[in-house]
């Protein structure tokens, strides 16, 4: 990864302050937290430095509060929930810099953890304004970006403290960065790429990053339909991007020129519309009517997706291959996660909904990796730099 981690530095009596992503969601009437995923994936973090007799100083990001305060946005839930967590007690204050904040920190003593207030109730936050970011770095001795899911953003608690306290990396944001930097360098093969969601206009900086690494390309999902549009296929109602379809020209030509293989869809669940009350029918893609929408692939394709994703050692997942939020358009999406969680192959998933996917089926824990990141590791996986990792110490600075 080639940077400095928490590792690499004494930590001892010092204060720390560790950018975590809690960006949790939470519950609209009650606001309690819904899904502590994120929460539980900073503690290896957390814990090293209370061991480590670090002062701990988290900081985070929750909702969109839009530079002011916002009571139901306040981290005091999270406080509670990572105490719970712990077993340790987590100070809040209601605020992320200024005095209060700075006499808290006095009063902290090695090993203990105080939660800052949303970042984000200050509009220099987003901003990255320069005093914001200084008053943050006056609060520590050292900074530590674990926050993954924010590191393709330049915030000032993502990039512009780091300028001004030694920054390294820690152990979430380590964890991430091998991961997904493994299936860009040396992935084991056969390769395996299963891509699906809305949108190829997502996805199209994805798609040509990882075309000459991978053996198979799998497409589902709604952008399926722009590659099946180009091949001459009716395809009803579904999105087709109009100014993508060149593209999707242009990569199943260079599949055909390279020894990968891309595979689309050979059956779709069609209905008449996408709300909780329709119906699904499945018929196979040469037999798609006018007026009905794709909003799943159909169990043939389910069946050949398997097939070929059963020959692989790695396999890379990003995008719902159908409308999944509609229960009864979920059985493509849900059939290949089941099938992934018992692959004997590196699974590594990315993306906001397809991560969801995994978590909801609790099946997180049988893949090599679920990234925490969306936003973050399709950026990585484009093969751009993350800011919010840029900035960090490099091994050996
Ligand atoms: P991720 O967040 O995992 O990167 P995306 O944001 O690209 O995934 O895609 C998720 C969305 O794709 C979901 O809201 C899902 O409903 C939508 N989707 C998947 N298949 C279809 C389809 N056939 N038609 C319309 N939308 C689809
Ligand atoms: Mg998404």
């Amino acid at each position: 990864m080639g940077k400095k981690t928490i590792l690499d530095i004494e930590v001892r009596g010092k204060r720390v302050l560790v950018r975590v992503d809690f960006n949790v969601p939470l519950d609209m009437k009650t606001g309690a937290i819904t899904d502590d995923s994120r929460i539980r994936a900073a503690l290896p973090t957390i814990r090293y430095l209370v061991d480590h007799k670090a002062k701990v100083i988290l900081c985070s990001h929750l909702g969109r509060p839009g530079g002011r305060v916002v009571e139901e946005l306040r981290m005091t839930p999270v406080a509670q929930r990572l105490s719970h967590l712990i077993d340790l007690p987590v100070s809040a204050v209601s605020d992320c810099i200024g005095v209060e904040v700075e006499k808290a920190i006095e009063n902290l003593n090695d090993g203990e953890v105080l939660l800052l207030e949303n970042l984000r109730f200050h509009p220099e936050e987003e901003a990255n304004d320069p005093s914001f970011a200084q008053a943050l770095a006056k609060l520590a001795d050292i900074y530590v970006n674990d926050a993954f899911g924010s590191a393709h953003r330049a915030h000032a608690s993502t990039v512009g403290v780091a300028k001004y306290l030694p920054a390294v990396v820690g152990f979430l944001m380590e964890k991430e960065l091998e991961a997904l930097s493994s299936i860009l360098t040396n992935p084991e093969h056969p390769f395996g790429g299963l891509l699906g969601g809305a949108k190829v206009s997502d996805k199209i900086g994805l798609i040509q990053n990882i075309l000459d690494k991978v053996d198979l390309l799998l497409i589902g999902g709604g952008m399926a339909a722009t590659f099946l549009k180009v091949q001459g296929y009716e395809v009803g109602l579904s999105l087709v991007e109009a100014d993508k379809q060149g593209l999707a020209r242009q990569l199943i030509q260079a599949t055909q020129k390279t020894e990968a293989s891309l595979l689309l869809p050979v059956d779709v669940v069609v209905s008449d519309s996408i709300s909780e009350q329709a119906t699904g029918e499945v018929v196979p893609i040469a037999e798609i009517l006018p007026n009905k929408y794709i909003v799943d692939i159909g169990p043939r394709t389910i069946a050949l997706f398997s097939q070929q994703l059963r020959q692989c050692q790695t396999v890379f997942w990003n995008g719902p291959m159908g409308v999944y939020e509609v229960p009864q358009f979920a059985q493509g999406t849900r059939a290949l996660v089941e099938l992934l969680a018992n692959l004997k192959a590196t699974t590594i998933v990315g993306g906001g909904s397809t991560a969801e996917i995994v978590e909801e089926m609790n099946l997180t824990d049988k893949m090599a990796h679920v990234s925490t990141g969306g936003g973050a590791s399709l950026r990585f996986l484009e093969g751009k730099s993350l800011p919010g990792v840029a900035v960090l110490l490099d091994k050996g600075q």
